[in-house]
């Protein structure tokens, strides 16, 4: 189920061990519960919860366990085998000392390894990027997964400022770039989609306004639908007018970088703690949601649509420009019917 990191055990943060009498005993779990019967199995069990309540290797339990049951080793090793078959063990798990850590109960409580787990959420190099006035609302989000990152704020509001802007930004050694608050129209999330495609570096986009709140997409760098392939899609059908719409919003000076409708609070913080969920899979090399596709979530509806995005072919930012085709067309004449025919 998991990778062990270091050969640590530990009883399933969270399982819950309920008797129904002296020879049935359920281990409840996260999604499933696994029964166990038998009087010494059960007793064995009970004395597994007790010895893995904090981590220990699999050779102190076994010591553990046999010097408080007085079972044979065999049998207390085909139950600990029971045990962690049925996923009601966690491993890796040397963190006696993270039990106030929610997260990594949780993704303990998931099957992870939680010591691998903890590499992984400190090794993320996520670069954050958001309008300055809800740039710290949103790494307190990201902070709270224990992802690793370095927020940057987009102040310029000018077009020429918002360049030079992309300029400074720093993506060294970024694992990933994170874009929030920022309407994919807009030149920078267009400049910002193209740094991400020149560098490799997949990015993620979200933001919210008005009813509506988007997350994603998971920008593969020429491999998933880009940012602007993004946005070619979303107003395939809108008519011209769209586009020239897009192409004024892009020329102004005037709309600031993050403009958007207003947001209910309690609206904007859910879809946010959803952007930073997503950004937690992607740092665990979990499966994301968004590769190819963004979620949308709509004010008052408890549920949200995803919505599948293709690579569109005449993209301008992730699709170079091919050698223009001109037009020679030549047509032969068979010889051998051309004989037949004279
Ligand atoms: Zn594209």
């Amino acid at each position: 189920m998991s990778e062990v990191s270091d050969g640590l055990l530990r009883f399933m943060p969270g399982a819950c061990l309920v008797d129904n009498g002296p020879d049935e005993t359920h281990v409840l779990l996260a999604n499933h519960n696994v029964t166990f019967l038998n009087h010494d199995v059960t007793r064995l069990v009970h004395a597994f919860a007790e010895a893995l309540r904090t981590s220990s290797t699999q050779e102190q339990a076994l010591v553990d366990v046999h010097a408080a049951t007085q079972f044979s080793e065999d049998l207390c090793l085909r139950v600990l085998n029971m045990l962690r078959s049925s996923g009601c063990l966690s491993s890796g798990a040397d963190y006696a000392r993270d039990e106030i850590d929610p997260v990594l109960n949780f993704w303990g409580a998931q099957g992870l390894d939680v010591s691998r787990t903890r590499e992984r959420l400190a090794e993320a190099a996520v670069v954050v990027v958001a309008p300055e006035p809800v740039l710290s609302v949103v790494t307190q989000a990201i902070d709270t997964t224990g992802v690793r990152h370095r927020a940057f704020p987009v102040r310029p509001t000018e077009p020429l400022a918002v360049v030079d802007m992309i300029a400074r930004l720093d993506l060294s050694e970024a694992t990933v770039l994170a874009v929030w608050g920022l309407q994919y129209a807009t030149l920078v999330t267009r400049q910002l989609g193209q740094q991400a495609l020149d560098r490799h570096i997949p990015a993620l986009f979200g933001y919210c306004s008005g009813v509506l709140g988007r997350i994603g997409p998971f920008v593969l760098p020429n491999a998933t639908a880009c940012i602007e392939c993004t946005n070619l899609r979303l107003s395939a059908h809108a008519g011209t007018a769209e586009a020239r719409v897009i192409a004024a919003i892009r020329q102004s000076t005037d709309i600031p970088c993050g403009f958007g409708y207003p947001v209910h609070p309690a609206f904007a913080s859910a879809t946010l703690s959803l952007f930073a969920i997503e950004l937690t899979r992607i740092c665990l090399n979990l499966p994301p949601r968004t590769i190819g596709a963004l979620m949308e979530l709509t004010f008052g509806e408890a549920e949200s649509r995803r919505r599948v995005l293709y690579r569109s072919p005449t993209c301008p930012a992730c699709h170079p420009p091919r050698p223009e085709r001109f037009g020679w067309d030549a047509t032969f004449r068979s010889p051998v019917l051309a004989g037949e025919q004279e």
